[in-house]
């Protein structure tokens, strides 16, 4: 099994702030299932989570509930947020972004991942190759971390192995701009 998740994130501007609306959104389409757990916002796949998500090549470690009890590896479904402030969610896999002004990697983004985590997002980073500054929320993550102020967290899955559909995203989006959606992975 894996650590991996896939993560969809809401647009910065339009978050969802009713949670019991936005479960029974979710719960409605057949994303998420009944609650797992203590822990509030943890949810079991929902029964069209496989029309919903595509996975790649055969997907023989695809687990969608639990084997025991503590069972924490098989494919479930947290929600994240809303934080009043964006934050970033990254792992081991994230790469470094590059700068906006000459594409050279943004090596010593890890020194601050840790402020950015806890919400402080106007803390710019600021080029060793061209000296430009560049707030963390205009970077390319490349889809491998995501800054955002409310997030849906899938576990269970590996790298890239995973890919929402149209419907899926059409129906997070439902009127508004679109959803971005990472991945993470630790080793
Ligand atoms: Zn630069």
């Amino acid at each position: 099994m894996t650590n991996g998740k896939l993560v969809l994130q809401a647009p910065h501007d339009r978050i969802p702030v009713n949670q019991q609306a936005l479960v029974a959104h979710l719960a409605g389409f057949g994303l998420i299932g009944s609650s797992y757990g203590e822990t509030p916002g943890v949810y079991l796949v929902g029964p069209k989570f496989l029309q919903l998500i595509t996975f790649l090549g055969c997907s023989p470690h695809l687990q969608l509930e639990p084997r025991h009890e503590s069972n924490e590896e098989f494919s479930h479904i947290r929600l994240l947020g809303p934080f009043e402030k964006p934050r970033l969610l990254c792992a081991g896999n994230t790469r470094p972004p590059r700068c906006p002004g000459c594409g050279k990697g943004l090596t010593q983004w890890r020194e601050l991942a840790a402020a950015w985590m806890e919400g402080m997002y106007d803390l710019e980073i600021t080029c060793r190759e061209c000296g430009q500054r560049s707030s963390p929320l205009l970077l390319n993550w490349r889809r491998k971390a995501g800054f955002g102020r409310y997030f849906i967290e899938i576990f269970g899955i590996f790298p890239e192995e995973a890919l929402p559909l149209p419907e899926l995203m059409e129906c997070l989006r439902r009127d508004g701009p679109e959803w971005s959606y990472f991945y993470l992975n630790d080793w």
